[in-house]
């Protein structure tokens, strides 16, 4: 059973309510979009072919109960269903973090998804799976990147239309270096979003923007 690995290390989590906790990152390769902010685009194409024992070892090493998968697309991966079941198995909490554009059905509902929802400023508005909708729990969450106020408006309208404020964590990233997070902060009081959370990219802060591997 093979896996097209990018990377996986162990670092402090950036993103999502679990921002802070040290997690073992498992990074896979290819991705079907191309996102204009891209920070991860050497996981596009940069793979190696790992076997399952090999992925499992290099988890289990770090001993670290948080482990998220992550890409390029995690959910590109043919054998994705097996490894999160063993994981889970294992005792390890789960979280994937997808583009939101692959079903997320055959996942087990004990996997925590942090799931985009691509803004127009992405480049690729019409990828979302609606159905993934109707699949998502109470403690996934929903991650907007956001490129400027107009992302920011077209995220409130499609949380909106879709009913989805209060019933699933909503998480307001602004892309790095393009949106004043101190403008995306005033917005969001202004407007009494109570029920969305700001999110910076931790990580970026702690190691810097251009760090890899953490
Ligand atoms: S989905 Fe993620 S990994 Fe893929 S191009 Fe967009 S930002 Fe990059």
């Amino acid at each position: 059973m093979i896996f097209s690995v990018n990377e996986v290390f162990y670092s402090i989590q950036g993103e999502s309510r679990f921002a802070g906790y040290p997690c073992v990152m498992v990074r896979f390769s290819g991705c079907n979009l191309s996102c204009s902010y891209c920070d991860t685009a050497y996981a596009r194409d940069e793979a190696e072919e790992w076997d399952f024992n090999r992925l499992m070892e290099s988890i289990d090493q770090f001993q670290c109960p948080l482990v998220e998968l992550t890409g390029g697309e995690p959910l590109l991966q043919t054998n994705i269903q097996f490894l999160t079941e063993q994981l889970i198995l294992k005792g390890y909490r789960v979280l994937i973090e997808t583009n939101g554009s692959c079903d997320i059905n055959t996942i087990s509902p004990k996997v925590i998804f942090i799931m985009d929802v691509k803004c127009p400023g992405s480049g690729h508005t019409n990828v979302f799976c609606e159905k993934n909708l109707s699949y998502i729990k109470t403690d996934d969450e929903l991650k907007f990147v956001l490129s400027g106020r107009s992302d920011y408006d077209w995220a409130k309208n499609f949380i909106s239309h879709y009913g989805l404020w209060g019933k699933v964590n909503i998480l307001f990233s602004p892309v790095w270096n393009k949106l004043n997070i101190r403008d995306l902060a005033t917005w969001m009081l202004s407007d009494r979003l109570y029920s969305a959370r700001l999110q910076l990219q931790l990580h970026k802060l702690i190691w810097g923007p251009d760090k890899r591997g953490v």
